[in-house]
């Protein structure tokens, strides 16, 4: 098969791992007769550099219309006028769903050896949409006087103000995508996240519409338990979880929460889909620090490309370039200084005993 797919390299250590992934994904293509042309964009600082512009629409074009994209982790610029590139990205191609698995790694350091879930966050509502009102602002104040008239309730003087906007639809949205996930993927639990006790309408019509869902897809289990047990069960028995559907601030944290639980950032890919595009991204940023000095772990996104090919109906190319993945992880010889800590391998090092191991 032929692929055309929009290649983002990032800022940072973004093009230290996006072209580990990028030269992974042409081993296991070349070996599978599969053909990739890769339509390389630009994003973030980098494209503001040339283009001056942060999100050129040259590359949100490129993404529509090839409808599929691996992408680097981006640095968004204090004042930019950008809360976040990323941000914008899914929410200009209703990438509504954000998909990150999260699976114990033999060789990998962690404190747990059978995590095998997928939070699914819903991507563009909640709190994280970004309506919010600046501490003395007009609207600040006039919502200030709304809820003191409509519901006697005191907001603090000089309060800023944030929205929480759930919707009927996109919660239905975000449970039917995660439903026929489970069922693509032959995963069997579904565990609605939420905090209902207390924000009843908001985080009340999630669950109502995850309940709804629910009695469509009876051959999968359907739970709904609150964020802050949640993350207490996370921490004490993460092998009970399945599949976990957030909305979108507690997915962001959970998440990140649960990368740590199979051994760090270095590890964890993402995919946030919508109906008409989808791309695929290590869970990590920029991580500047590193940037530059072939030392990141690539693992995050070679396996957003793992994703991506079984996205693009590649599965066997998908499966083995997993498998090369995991070997070279499980052997712990050839791997970057987040899995070892004496004699660490480089980017480029990893990457290479990751390609030769591929079948
Ligand atoms: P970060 O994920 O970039 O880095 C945090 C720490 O995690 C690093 O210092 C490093 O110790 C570790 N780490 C991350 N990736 C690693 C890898 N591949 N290998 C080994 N260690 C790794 O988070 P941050 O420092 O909060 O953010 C830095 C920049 O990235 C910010 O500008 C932020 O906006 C951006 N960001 C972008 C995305 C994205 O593009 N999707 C996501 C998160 C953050």
């Amino acid at each position: 098969m032929d692929h055309k797919i929009t290649f983002i390299e990032g800022d940072g250590i973004g093009p230290e791992v996006s072209n580990a992934a990028r030269r992974c994904i042409e081993a296991v293509a070349e070996r599978n007769d599969i053909s990739i042309t890769w339509d390389r964009q630009y994003a973030g600082l980098s494209a503001q550099k040339d283009t001056g512009s942060l999100l050129p629409s040259k590359t949100i074009d490129s993404i529509r219309r090839n409808r599929v994209a691996l992408k680097g982790p981006l640095t968004t610029p204090i004042g930019s006028g950008f809360r976040s590139i990323n941000v914008e990205l899914r929410q200009r191609l209703s990438l509504f769903a954000n998909v990150r698995p999260s699976r114990s790694i033999k060789g990998a350091p962690s404190r747990y050896e059978d995590v095998n879930l997928v939070v699914i966050r819903e991507n563009s509502e909640d709190l994280y949409n970004g309506i919010e009102f600046a501490e003395g602002s007009r609207m600040a104040s006039s919502l200030s006087k709304i809820a003191k008239k409509n519901l006697g309730r005191a907001v603090a003087h000089g309060s800023a103000i944030a929205f929480k906007t759930i919707s009927k639809s996109g919660s239905s949205r975000i449970f039917d995508f995660a439903f026929d996930y489970a069922k693509h993927n032959k995963r069997k639990k579904i565990t609605a996240v939420h905090k209902a006790n207390i924000l009843k309408f908001t985080d009340g019509l999630f669950i109502k519409c995850g309940e709804s869902v629910a009695k469509r897809h009876g051959s999968i289990k359907y739970g709904e338990m609150i964020v802050d047990d949640v993350c207490a069960h996370l921490v004490m028995r993460p092998e009970e979880f399945d599949i976990l559907v957030c909305p979108n601030l507690y997915g962001d944290i959970i998440s990140d929460l649960c990368a740590g639980l199979v051994g760090g950032p270095g590890l964890a890919p993402s995919g946030n889909m919508g109906r008409d595009a989808a791309i695929f991204e290590p869970v990590h940023g920029s991580a500047p620090k590193h940037a530059g000095k072939n030392e990141a772990n690539p693992t995050a996104s070679i396996l957003s490309g793992v994703m991506m090919l079984h996205h693009v109906g590649e599965a066997k190319a998908a499966k083995s370039l997993e498998s090369a993945t995991m070997k070279v992880i499980k052997a712990n010889k050839r791997v970057t200084y987040d899995l070892k800590s004496r004699n660490p391998s480089t980017t480029t090092e990893m990457t290479d005993a990751i390609i030769s191991e591929i079948g």
